[in-house]
């Protein structure tokens, strides 16, 4: 941008060269009197030229742009005023003042006008009532002390002088000025999005040199009445104004190509300044016995209360800001029930209350809220929420408290309610809920499930919520009820099992199975998935089903998914060694909703990889289809594991919900057929494997079948083109030194003869 730099040494010569002459000048006069002006009308070109650059500039956003147009226009009338004020001076033989010339007047008045046209034009942010406010009233602040400055200066000695056409003159600038301060200083107060804060700071000092230094004739003129303070006064506001314009080009030009960036207050201090210089008058008029003192006193008070006003005010929105912020953290934000931190301390405080009584905590969680969430869309999912949360205020006493614990789960905590009681509320509820929710344009039929602890002062709050997340599963898993009420038997898969399975996990009583990943072509081992066992001392071996669930509902999933991953990782380490490269390529973890949500999971996962010295190729982390959209930190971690070159399955594919949207959406590198499509019978219709596996060609996905229990299947899904299956008709999960064993007979799995492709080469 070499014309801008030009420009702006243009301008700035034009500034200290009118500065350096007038000082030689109050030295000494020398050369013709019109040369002072000379930068001054020469300024007057280069600020046009200048701002209409700016206005100019493509990349900047059409408001910016038509602020600088106005301001280009505004320089135009004050160009025509300050050349014609020079003309009436030089014509004038003993100039008395300034602000003689009528032109020099109305093209001013009509400039200053424009800029502050052009200032209330400009779109401001979105402000709090209080703080615009605020700016008003700083704005105020900073018109009254400019007033006390002009009056003591400027107007009382053109009273004084007792000329008429002075005072009125004296009176319309001074009015004029004090707009433009209150213009400039509410907009530089107020925060907005257009101009660049840097151009506003010296549009602002440009502003003020321009308003003050007029004032201070007094001591020039006795040296020479030809010298005026303007002469070098406005070749220097100028020049501020053409930075400010340059600076405003290259603040958005380069990275931010015409995205203003929100700027936030940075003038606050400007009132506070205002004050400071109105009680440094104050003391200068009380020192010097100044005829004006009851003024600048009247004013100083006046600014005084403003500012305290203004502080009050701040202080005010403060502490509404507070309650807010202290509402919102006990609150739900999206049904504005209490939330967990809230519920805790309700439900404390009724257990510990005085008297014995007893206390009831009926957790509700609705059945298909995941589908609803998946299926329409999350909008419509919270307007299910707020809706349900809705009807449950409906249906409980103004001395209970309802909840969201998260998710869809909901509670409440029934003061003095016996089960009786309880069960009375937990029917209310029931039946508010059986009308569907409108959301939306939907009807939302609602099933819940609610459980329905019974305690006692006294009680425990943890226990009791958890046996009424135990007697609320309890009823989801019994078909045809709704409602349970807590009973030490169901511990028993319950709450029991989770404090042993924290038992299981440091005491090696869990065991990883694999099951082989075949190549459907000939049999040989492509991978192995593990799968997690647990040696139950009482109940014999339980599968995942059993466990899984209670792990998840306890947490205990982050520590177990923990166990599974680094047994695993150690036994494929152990197999390299053993089989080097007849070990299986890749290891298939399941890892679940619980550990993805966990913040750090990738970085663990990457720990584990080093550990072992493993490839994070070789590992293939299985998750499910209804957790991997999750946002937040779930896709964090899905991001960050694929960075590492981990792969990423879609488990049980097609089971689930938006299986497009996630495919689209989510970074995955394998679906794994579920096995109900693997084993659907063949029909005339094409079977639904055979799109999915068109769908992974076309997405350049692995795919793998699972669930392959027949020769048949084995055949068919050949012939659709999958390569990788895993199946009963191959292996059952098997202990890992089976594995080795099978590894090391280099077997093929193909258990009958095999497939016709291959028998040719026998
Ligand atoms: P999954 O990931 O879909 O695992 C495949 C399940 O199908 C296994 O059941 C496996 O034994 C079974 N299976 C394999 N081939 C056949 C077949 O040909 N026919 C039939 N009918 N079933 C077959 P398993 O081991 O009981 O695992 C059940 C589920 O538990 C797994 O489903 C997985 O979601 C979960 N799971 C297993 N291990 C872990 C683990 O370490 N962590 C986590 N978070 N979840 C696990
Ligand atoms: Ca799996
Ligand atoms: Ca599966």
């Amino acid at each position: 941008m070499g014309t801008t730099d030009r420009l702006l040494r243009a301008s700035g010569i034009s500034a200290l060269a009118a500065i350096l002459w007038f000082v030689v000048n109050l030295v000494h006069p020398v050369g013709p009197r019109a040369l002072l002006w000379l930068p001054t009308v020469a300024g007057s070109v280069i600020l046009v030229m200048g701002l209409r650059r700016t206005a100019r500039t493509e990349a900047l956003p059409e408001a910016t742009r038509r602020f600088w147009r106005h301001l280009t226009a505004a320089a135009v009338f004050i160009g025509i005023g300050v050349v014609s004020q020079a003309v009436d001076v030089l014509a004038e033989e003993e100039p008395r003042g300034l602000q003689t010339g009528p032109v020099m007047l109305v093209t001013c008045a009509v400039g200053v006008l424009i800029i502050m046209f052009a200032l209330f034009r400009l779109p401001l942010e979105r402000q709090s009532h209080g703080e615009m406010f605020r700016v008003v009233l700083d704005a105020g602040t900073l018109m009254l002390a400019a007033a006390v400055f002009f009056w003591h200066f400027s107007t009382r000695a053109a009273l004084s002088q007792g000329d008429d056409k002075a005072i009125y003159l004296s009176l319309f600038v001074t009015i004029i000025a004090l707009l433009a301060v209150f213009a400039v200083s509410k907009f530089v107060l107020s925060s907005h999005a257009h101009i660049d804060n840097g151009a506003l700071r010296l549009l602002a000092v440009a502003m003020f040199v321009g308003a003050v230094a007029p004032m201070f004739r007094g001591p020039f003129e006795a040296v020479d009445p030809h010298l005026f303070p303007d002469m070098w006064s406005t070749p220097v506001v100028y020049y501020f104004a053409v930075l400010a314009a340059a600076r405003q080009r290259t603040a958005l030009g380069g990275k931010r190509r015409g995205v203003p960036a929100p700027r936030r207050r940075s003038f606050s201090l400007l009132p506070y300044v205002a004050v400071a210089a109105v009680d440094g008058l104050l003391v200068y008029v009380t020192w010097t016995n100044g005829e004006d003192e009851a003024v600048v006193v009247g004013s100083a008070v006046v600014l005084t209360a403003l500012v305290v006003l203004r502080q009050l005010t701040a202080f005010r929105d403060n502490s509404r800001l507070l309650a807010r912020l202290d509402h919102s953290a006990t609150h739900d934000a999206l049904t504005q029930l209490p939330n967990r931190i809230l519920f805790h301390s309700r439900l404390q405080q009724a257990l510990t209350a005085p008297g014995d009584r007893p206390v009831a905590v009926a957790l509700i969680d609705l059945d298909d809220f995941k589908e609803v969430n998946d299926t329409l869309g999350h909008e419509v999912g919270d307007l299910l929420l707020v809706g349900v949360a809705k009807r449950l205020e409906g249906c409980v006493r103004a001395e209970d408290t309802v909840a969201r614990l998260g998710g869809d789960e909901f509670v409440v905590v029934l003061d003095d309610a016996d089960p009786a009681a309880a069960d009375l509320a937990a029917d209310r509820m029931m039946r508010a809920l059986q009308q569907p929710v409108y959301a939306d344009g939907h009807e939302l039929p609602i099933r819940a499930s609610i459980g329905i602890a019974d305690g006692r002062s006294g009680d425990q709050p943890s226990v009791l919520l958890r046996h009424a997340d135990i007697a609320m599963y309890a009823a989801k898993n019994l078909p045809g009820t709704a409602c349970l009420h807590y009973e030490p038997s169901m511990s028993v898969t319950g709450n029991d099992l989770g404090a042993e399975l924290r038992y299981a996990i440091d005491n090696d009583q869990l065991f990883l199975l694999y099951q082989p990943i075949v190549s459907l072509d000939d049999g040989h081992i492509m991978g192995a998935e593990a799968l997690v066992r647990w040696a139950h001392p009482v109940r014999g071996t339980l599968a995942p089903d059993a466990f899984i669930p209670v792990a998840e509902r306890t947490g205990l999933i982050v520590p177990l998914g923990d166990w599974v991953m680094r047994t695993s990782f150690a036994q494929l380490a152990a197999w390299n060694v053993e089989h080097g490269d007849a070990a299986p390529q890749v290891l298939n973890v399941n890892v679940s909703a619980r550990d993805l949500r966990e913040p750090g999971f990738a970085e663990r996962v990457g720990e584990l990889l080093a550990e072992f010295d493993l490839a994070a190729e070789r590992v293939v982390l299985e998750i499910t289809e209804t957790m991997a959209l999750e946002p937040g930190p779930s896709v964090i971690n899905l991001l960050r594991l694929r960075a590492m070159g981990v792969r990423v399955s879609l488990d049980d594919f097609g089971t689930g919900h938006s299986t497009l949207t996630l495919l689209h959406d989510c970074p995955i590198d394998e679906i794994k057929l579920d096995r109900s499509f693997t084993q659907s019978e063949v029909d005339d219709r094409p079977p639904v494997s055979a799109a999915v596996i068109h769908l992974a060609q076309a997405l350049g996905l692995h795919a793998v079948a699972e669930g392959v229990e027949t020769a048949d299947q084995a055949e068919q899904l050949l012939s659709l083109g999958y390569i990788a299956a895993q199946g009963y008709h191959f292996a059952r999960p098997m202990p890992p030194a089976r594995l080795s064993e099978l590894l090391a007979a280099k077997k093929s799995l193909m258990p009958s003869a095999a497939p016709a492709e291959t028998v040719p080469t026998a």
